[in-house]
């Protein structure tokens, strides 16, 4: 059970991987747009932002909506760049619900270290899908970073998903 438990809670090339980029003092979200998505866990790549699980998540899910250019206030983003990061949280409310039928969410932005931000120069959005109960699970379990569900298990759920949905939306543009 702890072996096999083990090897679905992590992505080793990605918790190395992220862990040498933390090491260098190079900025995470700069860096995962320039490996392939199933390398650095990337959902969507739209025109002006990307959508990633985040390597840390505070439940399944856990999906980040981050800007390709680094900027850390809300007033740096250029209007097209924050319209379609919100186009990109209400798509990723969306996708969780197909692949993950929550029973609520958290969206939000930490801006600043004060604010819990752990990438505080490259600001991005949170979308974090919740359980009835979910915050007791994790208490039983002893960990925030224990999780029921692996990240790459869910990274391939939520990518057809998105797929899906994209797909869906075009037909109906047709
Ligand atoms: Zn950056």
């Amino acid at each position: 059970m702890g072996d096999k438990l083990f090897k679905l809670l992590w992505n080793p090339w990605r918790y190395e991987y992220i862990r040498k980029i933390d090491s260098e003092k190079k900025c995470v979200f700069c860096e995962l747009p320039k490996h392939s998505d199933d390398q650095s866990l990337i959902i969507h790549r739209g025109r002006k932002s990307y959508v990633v699980m985040n390597a840390y998540p505070y439940n399944t899910g856990h999906l980040l909506i981050v800007p390709y250019r680094h900027v850390g206030e809300l007033s740096d983003l250029t209007e097209e760049e924050y319209l379609e990061m919100c186009m990109l949280v209400r798509r990723s409310v969306e996708v969780l619900k197909k692949a993950f039928n929550p029973d609520g969410f958290n969206i939000g932005v930490n801006i600043g270290r004060a604010a819990g931000a752990g990438v505080p120069g490259h600001i991005h959005f949170h979308v974090v899908p919740r359980w009835v109960g979910d915050a007791n699970f994790i208490a039983i379990i002893g960990s925030t970073k224990t999780l029921p569900m692996a990240l790459n298990e869910g990274y391939h759920i939520l990518k057809s998903k998105w797929k899906d949905i994209e797909t869906d939306v075009e037909a109906l543009d047709h």
